[in-house]
């Protein structure tokens, strides 16, 4: 994978190794650290690129393919009302997708998370384990398995 320096996707600063759910070909998949929005996950390109018609076609129609297996393993598991999809890249400009699940108990559904204030939820090691875990499963992949 091309390394930008200077970029923390890149030399894996973030997100959290931690927080990683799986390889899923073009992308990983992590848990991001604030829990608030149950469920929310980024997808980070493996490759150090900002825009998306950077990407050949096949490319992206590739990524595209990530963001949404990663989407439908997100509605199995949680009591979705609608899903966000975010490729911001305003702070960290490397592609990545946050999918963020707004349940049906979602403090106020209208707004993009990003204007709803709260306290950043931190799983427990046990809860974030079985959160992976569960993920992992949704996607079809052996929990168990190494990334
Ligand atoms: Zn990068």
């Amino acid at each position: 994978m091309p390394i930008h320096p200077s970029c923390k996707i890149c030399v894996n600063d973030w997100p959290l190794f931690d927080h990683c759910i799986a390889d899923l070909g073009l992308t990983i998949a992590y848990l991001f650290e604030d829990q608030f929005f149950p469920g929310w996950t980024v997808l980070t390109f493996k490759k150090h690129r900002t825009e998306l018609f950077q990407l050949p076609r096949e490319e992206r129609a590739g990524l595209m393919e990530e963001v949404s297996r990663a989407g439908q393993a997100l509605e199995k598991i949680f009591d979705v009302r609608k899903i966000n999809y975010e490729l911001l890249g305003n702070q960290v400009p490397h592609i990545h997708w946050h999918l963020i699940p707004r349940l049906q108990a979602d403090p106020d559904p209208l707004k993009p998370v990003w204007c709803v204030p709260h306290e950043p939820v931190r799983l427990s090691a046990h809860q974030l384990t079985e959160r992976i875990h569960r993920l992992r499963s949704a996607l079809g992949i052996d929990p168990n398995q190494p990334v």
